[in-house]
């Protein structure tokens, strides 16, 4: 096989997209980057996508149709469980049948990972190369990432935990702007991703039911942050029932514990300034409560 492959700058990629990008880099493939959300590809991504999905998905939909005509492939692994058979959602896991409809059967890449990403890699990289110790060497080289760092708290700032998955929280058109509101009225902010996999891994407790990989991680997170910050803030789309359901669970144990728990569910309509009058009424709250 010969051609540019297109990847999308959405979902998935804000975990595996250096792997992806730099598998692809190492074996001197073409590749396409799809650029950062804008309101222009939420917009492609809604008109073309059912209303009952969450806006994640049709924030990837967008970005799938940006590259459409730009590439000659368009790379949507189909991630089925990213490690421990824990699974990944079922609309995640049916992006790339979405990607089928929307851009064309012989346009779509689609390898899939049930919990290992070399061997689907391995096979992928031989349609484009005959060396296979170069697809190997390619995968090691990619697959290096930076270590964490300690997370050490800010005590002379309040602190507030937001819990929201990756794909939310670090795409700037859709809620990295969270970061900065609660930064601008004096808090340290903490984020699920800040914290070392062991924890975010942890089967303890409630955590061992909880068999979607990614509902785990912001569960654990949360039990992590909860008697160590002055706030929690869930930042959700509406239409995802795991999220739905998980949140439950975090808003009544912090009741029980006393930890203000602020629930923020977006969607497609949301405007940023509703969302931010709300996050300074609640750090406001927090400061009355410790004064
Ligand atoms: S977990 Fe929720 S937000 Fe993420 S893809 Fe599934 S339904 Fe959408």
């Amino acid at each position: 096989m010969r051609g540019k492959i297109g990847i999308i700058r959405a979902l998935l990629y804000y975990r595996y997209g250096f792997l992806f990008v730099n598998f692809f880099k190492h074996l001197g493939i073409e590749y396409l980057l799809s650029p950062k959300t804008n309101r222009e590809l939420i917009d492609l991504g809604v008109k073309n996508s059912s209303s009952e999905v969450c806006l994640p998905l049709k924030v990837a939909c967008g970005h799938l149709l940006y590259l459409k005509d730009k590439v000659d492939y368009l790379f949507v692994p189909k991630i089925i469980y990213p490690y421990g058979r824990l699974y990944t959602c079922p609309k995640m896991m049916g992006l790339p049948t979405i990607a089928l409809y929307l851009c064309g059967k012989e346009k779509v890449i689609s390898p899939t990972i049930k919990g290992n990403f070399f061997l689907p890699l391995f096979f992928l990289g031989l349609k484009f190369r005959k060396n296979p110790l170069k697809i190997v060497s390619a995968y090691l080289k990619a697959r290096r990432k930076e270590e964490k760092k300690e997370l050490v708290f800010d005590n002379k700032n309040l602190k507030i935990a937001i819990i929201s998955h990756f794909y939310n929280i670090y795409d700037e058109e859709i809620g990295s702007f969270l970061i900065e509101t609660f930064k601008k009225e004096g808090f340290s902010v903490y984020l699920k991703d800040d914290l070392d996999e062991k924890i975010l891994k942890r089967k303890e407790g409630f955590a061992k039911n909880i068999r979607w990989a990614f509902e785990r991680e912001l569960y654990n997170a949360f039990k992590y942050y909860l008697d160590k910050v002055d706030g929690i803030c869930f930042f959700f789309s509406f239409a995802c029932g795991p999220d739905s359901l998980i949140g439950e669970m975090m808003a009544k144990e912090a009741k029980e514990k006393g930890i203000p728990f602020l629930t923020i569910i977006f969607d497609e309509h949301s405007g940023k300034e509703g969302i931010i009058t709300r996050i300074e009424a609640f750090c406001e709250m927090i400061k009355r409560k410790k004064r």
